[in-house]
């Protein structure tokens, strides 16, 4: 048998296998009960280092993905930012325990509506979640510091760049497929523009306007 103690230890040193070293980024997963952000039958394989299915068509990203990217957005606890795609509010919750403040944003109405409702009773008091098309950012709440998109956009969303403080870190993927994409850090300087590729990943595809689906 292996205790829930065991199942988190081999969690964390599978993500630092995976190339995740920063101790505050580790101690924020291991902090994060994936499974209470999974359905009954996927509740199980929470700690599988795969994406898994959260209704809408959506799914929960791979852990070492989330720990790569959270890594590379540099979150310190005076980061106010903003997160395009809630999902299930899992990455949400890492990022709640690194940043001071976390807006973040989901056009499926469903899903914002059960992640906020989660992270309430996991007592994120310092996270909103908006049911909101997040192509445009959030004016009323920019500049940002760090805004990190768990969606691919073929390109940066030029109202995203906008939002990002000077100094500040955007981490997102792009690519024109669903199949090809890379992971993009974007450093705003006072120069302009510092583009880093972080390697290859496959994220859902970032749509405008707002899921018609739901009520
Ligand atoms: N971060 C999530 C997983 C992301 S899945 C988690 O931790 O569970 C990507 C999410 O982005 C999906 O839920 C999808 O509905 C959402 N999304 C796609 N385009 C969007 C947009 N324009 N605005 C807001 N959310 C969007």
């Amino acid at each position: 048998m292996t205790t829930e103690a065991e199942t988190r230890m081999g969690f964390v040193l599978g993500l630092r296998a995976s190339g995740i070293t920063d101790q505050a980024v580790l101690k924020a997963m291991e902090l994060t009960p994936r499974e209470d952000f999974l359905d009954g039958i996927f509740k199980p394989r929470a700690y599988e280092d795969v994406p898994l299915p959260i209704g809408s068509g959506q799914t929960i990203s791979q852990p070492s993905v989330v720990g790569l990217m959270t890594q590379a957005l540099q979150v310190t606890k005076r980061c106010k930012v903003l997160e395009v795609g809630t999902g299930s509010g899992y990455q949400a919750a890492i990022l709640s325990h690194l940043a001071r403040r976390v807006y973040t944003t989901e056009r499926h109405r469903g899903l914002a509506r059960r992640a906020d409702a989660l992270l309430a009773a996991m007592d994120r008091t310092n996270v909103t979640v908006i049911a909101r098309d997040g192509t445009f950012g959030l004016p009323e709440q920019s500049p940002f510091d760090r805004i990190l998109l768990t969606a691919a956009a073929e390109d940066p969303p030029a109202p995203l760049l906008d939002q990002l403080k000077p100094g500040g870190i955007m981490v997102l993927p792009v690519g024109q497929s669903d199949t090809v994409q890379t992971l993009l850090k974007v450093i705003k300087t006072d120069q302009g523009l510092d583009y880093q590729s972080l390697g290859d990943v496959r994220f859902v595809p970032l749509l405008e306007g707002m899921a018609g689906d739901e009520a």
